[in-house]
């Protein structure tokens, strides 16, 4: 039912994309960010693919060290396909838009003990974050969605099953995203508004960027923690280097990332940060989240 639903969803795309030449230029902000933020999202709980992963690395170094040196922002006009999704801003009351903030984000969950580990540190010390879940997990976890809904987090889209969105067709790139897009809505009754792509591939791909309907959002820190699978190395990498605005990547289906995440939430809000998600951010800072950009943390 999904996959049809998909399907003619696709084709509708399609079509629109011809009758309207939506043809546009790449637009993609990109910051300067630490080196080792080279480093590549991690595999999924299937099999050997983390050993994949790994061995991909530093094909994935390659790619995205390109362009790490230039410090600017580049945003051009949102493109006529920009979507926002169905989560605009309506800030919490709890937020100041005037203090610092970043944005916690766990990719490839929902796990179960480890998401729940983190969804209660979130909910005792008034936090919030983003879940950018895989279709595979959340099929097995449903009600870890609809808790973190319910406390306010974020769900993004991670693909139906972490697929490289750059290997695909078109028509499969649009099937892994709105398939997943479909089940979340039916879970939490709201759809994803971002999209972070496995493997951090395609957000400098003019043809991705031009086919996804939704925002990229990368990272700005990069704890690694699914390859030390170290909660003190994890929380470091935060600690050392958080700054306001950042967007923090780690995974929500390790026990050593659920550890560390009980560490960090309540020593960045003893720092000063509020914990919020990706489009409060985005939207306390006046930067517009726009399909065809992808977005690595938010800095004017
Ligand atoms: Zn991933």
């Amino acid at each position: 039912m999904i996959y049809k639903r998909v399907g003619i969803f696709a084709l509708c795309a399609m079509l629109c994309g011809i009758l309207l030449g939506c043809k546009k230029e790449p637009e993609v902000v990109f910051l300067s960010l630490p080196s080792d933020e080279n480093l590549e999202d991690q595999s999924s709980l299937m099999g050997n693919i983390q050993e994949v992963a790994e061995q991909m690395l530093p094909q994935m170094d390659s790619f995205e060290s390109t362009e790490d040196n230039n410090p600017a922002i580049i945003q051009t006009p949102a493109p006529a396909t920009a979507n926002m999704g169905e989560e605009t801003a309506n800030l919490p009351p709890d937020i100041d838009p005037n203090l610092p903030m970043v944005a916690l984000t766990f990719d490839d969950g929902p796990g179960s003990v480890s998401t729940t580990r983190i969804l209660d540190a979130l909910e005792a010390n008034g936090a919030r974050a983003t879940f950018f879940v895989q279709g595979k997990q959340a099929v097995l976890y449903p009600e870890l969605l609809q808790r973190a809904h319910s406390l306010g987090c974020q769900i993004g889209n991670h693909t139906y099953n972490h697929k490289d969105l750059t290997s695909l067709s078109d028509q499969e790139a649009l099937e892994q995203v709105e398939s997943l897009n479909e089940l979340v809505r039916e879970v939490t009754g709201e759809g994803c508004a971002l999209v972070r792509p496995p493997y951090g591939k395609g957000w400098k791909d003019e043809h991705v960027l031009n086919l996804i309907p939704y925002p990229l959002i990368m990272w700005s820190i990069d704890t690694l923690d699914w390859k030390t699978k170290d909660s003190a190395s994890t929380i470091k990498a935060v600690m050392d280097n958080v700054k306001d605005g950042d967007i923090i990547l780690m995974h929500d289906i390790y026990e050593q990332s659920a550890e560390a995440a009980e560490a960090i939430i309540p020593a960045l809000q003893e720092r000063g940060f509020q914990l919020v998600t990706v489009n409060e951010m985005f939207a306390c800072k006046n930067i517009p989240l726009e399909a065809g950009h992808a977005y690595r943390k938010a800095v004017q």
